[in-house]
C-alpha cells in the first residue's frame, strides 16, 4: 500500500487556512488544498501496517489504505469509486469530520498521521470537477415506496440507498431547503451549500422526490405517511436543546446557539428569517459549551463584528497531549482548538454560569470556579460582562411533541427513538430510525453510517433480501 518508504521519506504535511484576518471578513470556506502532487505525496505515507486501524476507527469504514494507494498511483476514478462504495458523502465528511481515522492511524502513536481526511476531501472534489460523480438511476425499480423524515446526513444517505435499490424514495423536510445540520447548523465557512445543492440534484436525477416545507406531525398528520408508504424511515435529528435554567434566563439576549446560527446561514443564501434578528455585531458574546457547536458560534460572531467572545466549559481543562499508550487507537480526550478559536476567541474552563444578569437584557453573567466534580470552589466567584449569550450545551433527545407522539413509537431512556443498530426497527410497524434521532446527538460521518444500514434494513425487510451493503 502507497509507497512502503514513504512514511520515512515525507514528513505530514496538511492543508493549510487562509489568514484569519482575511477569512473573518466573508462566509466562504477558507481551507487551502494541498497541490495534486502534494496530495499523492501524503498518501504515499501510508505504510502497510500489518493490521490498519483507520478503516475501524471509520464510522462508514471507509477502505482508507486502498484509496491512499490508488491516489499515490494517480487513479483519482477508482479511488472515488472505492470512496465512494463506503461513503455516500465524502465532500461533508472530507470538510468536517473529526477523522477519528486519523487517530486511529499507526502513524499517530507518533503523532505525525496520515492527512486521510485531507486525502478523501481531494478524492471526492476531483472527481466532482472531473465528472465522476454521476447519478447512478436503478436498473429496475420495485414498486415499494418508502417515506424518509428529515434530511439531514442520515436520510440524505438513506434516500440515496434505498433509491439506487429500485425503490420510489420520498424525503419530507420540514424547512425549505434539504441538508438538516449541514444546511442550517454548520456555517458556510466550513461547509458552503452549493455541496448540498448538487447532491441533491444528483439524488432527484436518481428518481429521489423531495417534499419541502412539511412538517410530519404538524403540517401533515404522521398516520397520513404511515398508511402512504411500505416503510418509513424516521431521520429527524435530535433537536432538543440543553436548557440553563438559572435566574436570569429569560433576559432578552440569552439565546439557544440553534436560534443563532441558522439565521447567519439563512442570510448567506438570502432565505428569509422566521424570527427577530439576532446578531452578535457590536456585543461582548459569551458562548457556553465548548463542543462544534459553541465553536461555530464563536466563528459566526466574530464574522458578524462582536467585540469580545468568550467561551466559557464547565469541565476542567483536558491535557493538550494524550497518552497514547493508554488511548490509541482510541479518539482521545485532549485539547481542541478549532480554526474559529484560532480567529479571537477567550476559553475559560471549570467555569460554572450561576445567574444572568441585567434589566430588560443581559448584561452579564455570574460565575463561579468548580473542581472536577463540579464542585464550586469557594472564594472563586467571578462576574463577566455580556450583552449576548449564547447557549450551546449540546441537545438532549429529539422533539417528541408531534411525529413521535402521532406515530407512538418507543423511546430510551434517554428519550431517543429506540431501535437496534441491527434492524433499525421502531416499536411501530413498517417505521424504522436512523442518526441522531435514534443515537442521540452524534457525528454527521456516524449519521451517514446509520443511513446507510438503515436503508438495508428497510430494503430486507420490503425484499426478504438485499444487496445493499452493511
Ligand atoms: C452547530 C452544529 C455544528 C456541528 N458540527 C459538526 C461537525 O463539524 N462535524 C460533525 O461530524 N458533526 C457536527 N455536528 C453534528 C451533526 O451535524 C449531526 O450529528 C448530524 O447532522 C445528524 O444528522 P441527522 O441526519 O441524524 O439529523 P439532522 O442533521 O439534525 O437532520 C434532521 C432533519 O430532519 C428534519 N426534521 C425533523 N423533524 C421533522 C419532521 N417532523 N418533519 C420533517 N422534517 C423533520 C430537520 O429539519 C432536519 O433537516 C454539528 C451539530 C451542530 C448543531
Ligand atoms: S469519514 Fe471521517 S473517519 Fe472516515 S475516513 Fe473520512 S475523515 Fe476519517
Amino acid at each position: 500500500m502507497g509507497k512502503v518508504t514513504g512514511f520515512l521519506e515525507i514528513d505530514r504535511q496538511d492543508r493549510g487556512y487562509k489568514p484569519a484576518a482575511d477569512r473573518i471578513r466573508h462566509y466562504s470556506e477558507f481551507v487551502i488544498p494541498l497541490s495534486e502532487e502534494g496530495t499523492r505525496e501524503q498518501a504515499s505515507r501510508c505504510m502497510n501496517c500489518g493490521i490498519p486501524f483507520c478503516h475501524n476507527g471509520c464510522p462508514v469504514n471507509n477502505q482508507i489504505p486502498d484509496w491512499n494507494d490508488l491516489v499515490y498511483r494517480g487513479d483519482w476514478e477508482e479511488a472515488a469509486r472505492n470512496l465512494h462504495s463506503t461513503n455516500n458523502f465524502p465532500e461533508f465528511t472530507g470538510r468536517i469530520c473529526p477523522a477519528p481515522c486519523e487517530a486511529a492511524c499507526t502513524l499517530n502513536l507518533e503523532d505525525i498521521p496520515v492527512t486521510i481526511k485531507t486525502v478523501e476531501c481531494a478524492i471526492v472534489d476531483r472527481a466532482w470537477e472531473s465528472g465522476f460523480v454521476r447519478p447512478e438511476p436503478a436498473e429496475k425499480k420495485t414498486g415499494k415506496k418508502v417515506a424518509v423524515i428529515g434530511s439531514g446526513p442520515a436520510g440524505l444517505a438513506a434516500a440515496q440507498q434505498l433509491a439506487r435499490a429500485g425503490h420510489e424514495v420520498h424525503v419530507y423536510e420540514k424547512f425549505a431547503k434539504a441538508g438538516g445540520l449541514l444546511r442550517y447548523g454548520i456555517p458556510d465557512f466550513k461547509l458552503e451549500k452549493g455541496l448540498i445543492d448538487r447532491r441533491v440534484a444528483q439524488m432527484e436525477a436518481e428518481g429521489v422526490v423531495f417534499h419541502y416545507d412539511s412538517n410530519i406531525g404538524v403540517t401533515i398528520p404522521a398516520k397520513e405517511i404511515h398508511d402512504g408508504h411500505d416503510a418509513v424511515i424516521l431521520a429527524g435529528g435530535s433537536e432538543k436543546p440543553r436548557d440553563l435554567p438559572i435566574p436570569g434566563r429569560d433576559l432578552a439576549g440569552v439565546h439557544f446557539a440553534m436560534d443563532f446560527l441558522p439565521q447567519q446561514n439563512r442570510r448567506v443564501s438570502r432565505e428569509r428569517l422566521a424570527n427577530d434578528p439576532i446578531l452578535a455585531s457590536g456585543k461582548h458574546v459569551v458562548v457556553i459549551g465548548g463542543g462544534d457547536t459553541g465553536s461555530d458560534c464563536i466563528g459566526t460572531s466574530v464574522r458578524q463584528g462582536a467585540l469580545s467572545v468568550t467561551q466559557l466549559e464547565i469541565m476542567q481543562k483536558p491535557p493538550a497531549k494524550e497518552d497514547k499508550l493508554t488511548s490509541w487507537p482510541y479518539w482521545p480526550l485532549k485539547l481542541r482548538t478549532s480554526s474559529s478559536h484560532m480567529e479571537g476567541a477567550d476559553r475559560d474552563f471549570g467555569v460554572m454560569t450561576k445567574a444572568f444578569v441585567g434589566d430588560a437584557g443581559v448584561k452579564g453573567l455570574k460565575c463561579v470556579r468548580v473542581d472536577d466534580h463540579f464542585k464550586e470552589i469557594p472564594g472563586s466567584e467571578f462576574e463577566l460582562r455580556a450583552d449576548l449569550v449564547l447557549l450551546a450545551m449540546g441537545f438532549v433527545s429529539p422533539v417528541h411533541e408531534g411525529l413521535l407522539q402521532q406515530l407512538g413509537v418507543t423511546t430510551d431512556p434517554r428519550g431517543n427513538v429506540q431501535a437496534d443498530t441491527n434492524a433499525y426497527r421502531t416499536s411501530v410497524d413498517k417505521v424504522f430510525a436512523a442518526g441522531d434521532m435514534r443515537r442521540g446527538q452524534s457525528l454527521v460521518v456516524w449519521a451517514i453510517r446509520e443511513g446507510r444500514q438503515a436503508a438495508r434494513a428497510v430494503d430486507l425487510f420490503l425484499m426478504g433480501a438485499s444487496e445493499l451493503p452493511r
